[in-house]
């Protein structure tokens, strides 16, 4: 697997990833594509431009000439390219359908031609929908609420569908909610974390009770790199974190790390449609060697902080949460490449 590309690796979760397989032996190439959406900063790659082994490609999956180009230089694909807020799929679910299923197909109908030897398409637990109780295996039926999570669902049944009718080894899987540093301030945590740094209130949705199970983006990533080594092609792999916490409990630790009591909260109807609880099982993916690593009191005290010592990185996106990317200027040159960052 000498030659991976990475969609979306200038997201959160991504530009971990591609740092983690920039530190791999047998990694000869690292090309990121992605098209630097709002969501998308090149600052979150930084140290990893040093190395002679990434390329940088800003473009869009939706371009099916250039993912074409792209992927036949590849041995593997790792795809995290999506719409990824549920909030915003709310308002512009056209966005999600085109980028998260279209785009899938781009990606799966170029690997299918030039003979990928892995393509593992990163999903989320909420394609299996709200489980008042007991937990979702991956043989489980989906039943997403949400125009992202409907998105997400479908975007992984087109990339097992390449398995089934072209045998393209494709592995998905699916997380639960992700922390760490380099996330967008729209998310739970960098939005709390950021609000209380600026002294602000921070808005908890109904009576707080909504549960989530946290896993930390490099722990995500060591399960990923597990599937796209010894996965098996047409498998599902749930990935799961150590910690389960309601909506409220997240808050009451942000509040103590940052020094602020619950007057600094205030209570709004809960929003168009919000899931009361995910939970999954991840016996599969432990089998291949994973379990979480990171402690979730530790990695949320270093993820606050990290916040804290980085301001010039997060308060741009709250003045214009839309900005595409901020403090670093990118020179793109006509075919799409990256020539230079400054
Ligand atoms: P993110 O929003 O931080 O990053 C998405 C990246 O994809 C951005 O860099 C953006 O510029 C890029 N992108 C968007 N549309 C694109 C397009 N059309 N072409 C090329 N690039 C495009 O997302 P994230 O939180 O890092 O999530 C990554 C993946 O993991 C997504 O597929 C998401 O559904 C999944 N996931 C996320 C979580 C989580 O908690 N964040 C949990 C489970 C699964």
């Amino acid at each position: 697997m000498n030659k991976v590309l990475v969609t979306g690796g200038a997201g959160f979760i991504g530009s971990h990833f591609v740092k983690r397989m920039l530190r791999a032996d047998d990694v000869a190439q690292v090309t990121v594509l992605d098209a630097l959406t709002y969501a998308g900063h090149i600052e979150n790659l930084g140290e990893a431009f040093l190395s002679p082994k990434l390329r940088f490609v800003h473009g869009n999956i939706l371009d099916a000439a250039l993912v074409d180009e792209l992927v036949r230089e590849h041995t593997v694909v790792v795809h995290f390219a999506a719409e990824s807020h549920v909030d915003r799929s709310f308002f512009a679910a056209g966005a999600f359908l085109s980028t998260n299923v279209q785009g899938t197909h781009t990606l799966a109908g170029a690997a299918v031609r030039h003979g990928i030897g892995k393509f593992v398409h990163v999903s989320t637990d909420e394609v299996y929908g709200p489980l008042p109780v007991g937990s979702a295996t991956e043989a489980d039926p989906l039943r997403p609420t949400v125009p992202y999570a409907a998105s997400k669902a479908a975007s992984d049944l087109v990339a097992l569908s390449y398995f089934h009718t072209y045998g393209l080894p494709v592995c998905v899987t699916r997380s639960s909610n992700n922390y760490g540093p380099y996330q967008h301030p729209e998310k739970i945590i960098p939005l709390f974390a950021t609000r209380l740094l600026r002294g602000e209130q921070v808005t908890l949705h109904g009576r707080g009770e909504h549960v989530r199970n946290w896993l930390h983006a490099e722990d995500n990533c060591a399960g990923i790199e597990l599937v796209l080594r010894d996965g098996v092609p047409g498998e599902v792999y749930n990935i799961g974190g150590g910690t389960d916490l309601t909506s409220k409990e997240l808050t009451g630790r942000l509040l103590r790390l940052l020094n602020a009591g619950w007057e600094s909260v205030t209570y709004i109807p809960d929003r168009l449609s919000n899931d009361i609880r995910y939970s999954m099982t991840f016996d599969k993916v432990a089998a291949l060697g994973y379990r979480p690593e990171r402690d979730f009191h530790d990695g949320l005290a270093e993820t606050v902080d990290w916040y804290r010592r980085n301001t010039d990185r997060w308060a741009p996106l709250m003045r214009n949460p839309h900005a595409a990317t901020v403090a670093v200027a990118v020179a793109v040159a006509p075919t799409g490449e990256v020539a230079r960052v400054r």
